[in-house]
């Protein structure tokens, strides 16, 4: 007897990582199928999805681009194509679902991401910005529904692969001490303070060792990135700030790393590609082929190490100062962050009022306790206005 096709939803499919769960997903057509795919307005990159991997449904969150997906692909298309964002979160929870890879980018990724929650899904949560704003009620929602929680972000699944089968049972009784996060201090590790007024979108979003998205590549930039995974790592892994350790490592070969009271510090390695997290995802509990080059550390030569500067990178500061703040000023803060980036993506605001911006919106926007998600979504609102006001001045 053929065991059943595990069936998979991209939430996200037309970004970075949706591409790159698509490679991962095509070198294994005995073991998955493409249940559902989705995308905001990117017609044209989904036509293509859907002719190459042909999945049952094809979700435009964007209403008059889901239209214009159905006209192209015609009468004849095996895909159904659907609009707006109860299908998105349909597409998330179906039945027939298995995984649901979240790879939306940013707080609009939220509501999908938790039905496929709450329907006790696998999910793959790549979408960081959903557990920072709500994390505390996503974590409850995780264990309430019995989900699988597998970390795509590759320093958290370099922790997942560190960390014993049972690590929610609590880390500390486990023997861990501490947590390395490691990041590369993107293109900006070395730049003169002097200049970074003068940073442009351009070279923000060039990272000398991945390929993403715009948003993600800013963020990797101001460092904003590794405060957002601090955050993350708090709420997946269970502990407290003082315990995770930001420590730059410019090569992004070694992907963080778990230290245990024997003295023992384990690190995962591999080539700066995220199919290997996708894929160890996708697999788990087995290991399966991701289509990425083995790792050779001799040409790789070198591995350095140093800390990461708050004052060159203000936004570590903030991002460790609304953890501390709690409640649902990690919201405001992600809220901030997503408008001043789009503001500098769009060449409105200069580089270094990203986080100007960010601590004055945290300043401004009183931040609740955040025991529900209406009060997170008021707070994020909130910030958005704040934040938009701050860089129209
Ligand atoms: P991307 O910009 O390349 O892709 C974003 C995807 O989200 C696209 O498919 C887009 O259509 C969709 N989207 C955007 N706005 C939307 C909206 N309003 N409604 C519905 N869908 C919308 O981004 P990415 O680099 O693939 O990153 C996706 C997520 O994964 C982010 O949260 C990012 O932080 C996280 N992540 C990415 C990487 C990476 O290497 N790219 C690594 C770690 C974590
Ligand atoms: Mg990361």
């Amino acid at each position: 007897m053929t065991e059943a096709l595990h069936q998979v939803t991209i939430l996200g499919a037309t970004g970075s990582i949706g591409q790159s769960t698509l490679d991962v997903l095509s070198r294994h057509p005995e073991k998955f199928a493409l249940f559902a795919v989705s995308a905001n307005t990117h017609v044209d990159k989904m036509l293509e999805i859907c002719q190459q991997h042909t999945p049952r449904y094809a979700v435009m969150a964007d209403i008059a681009s889901a239209e214009i997906l159905s006209e192209k692909l015609g009468a004849k298309s095996q895909t159904t194509v659907l609009g707006g964002a109860a299908a998105l979160q349909q597409i998330a929870s179906d039945d027939e679902v298995d995984s649901v890879m979240a790879a939306i980018v940013g707080a609009v990724g939220l509501m999908p991401t938790l039905a496929a929650v709450r329907a006790g899904k696998h999910v793959l949560l790549a979408n960081k910005e959903a557990l920072v704003m709500a994390g505390d009620l996503f974590m409850q929602e995780v264990r309430q529904h019995n989900a699988l929680l597998l970390p795509i972000d590759s320093e958290h699944n370099a922790i997942f692969q560190c960390l014993p089968a049972d690590y929610p049972q609590g880390l500390k009784s486990k023997g861990v001490t501490r947590i390395l996060l490691t990041g590369s201090g993107g293109p900006f590790r070395q730049l003169p303070l002097d200049q970074f007024d003068a940073i442009t979108p351009e070279q923000a979003i060039a990272h000398p060792n991945w390929s993403m998205g715009p948003k993600i590549s800013v963020d990797s930039a101001t460092m904003m990135n590794k405060g957002l995974e601090l955050i993350e790592a708090c709420f997946l892994f269970d502990v407290p700030q003082q315990d995770v350790e930001i420590v730059l490592h410019p090569q992004s070969i070694i992907h963080s790393m778990v230290a245990y009271n024997d003295g023992s510090v384990l690190a995962q390695m591999g080539q700066p590609d995220m199919r290997t997290p996708i894929a160890n995802a996708l697999g788990w509990p087995e290991r399966i082929v991701s289509g990425v080059e083995p790792l050779n550390l001799i040409e790789v030569s070198q591995l350095n190490f140093a800390a990461a500067d708050e004052k060159r990178f203000p936004c570590l500061r903030l991002a460790r100062q609304a953890i501390q703040r709690g409640g649902s000023c990690m919201a405001i803060l992600n809220a901030a962050n997503e408008v001043a980036v789009q503001s500098f993506l769009a060449h409105k605001i200069a580089f270094t009022r990203i986080a100007e911006i960010i601590e004055s919106t945290m300043n401004m926007v009183e931040s609740h306790r955040a025991d529900n998600l209406q009060i997170i979504l008021q707070d994020d609102q909130a910030a958005r206005a704040c934040a938009t006001a701050l860089t129209e001045q």
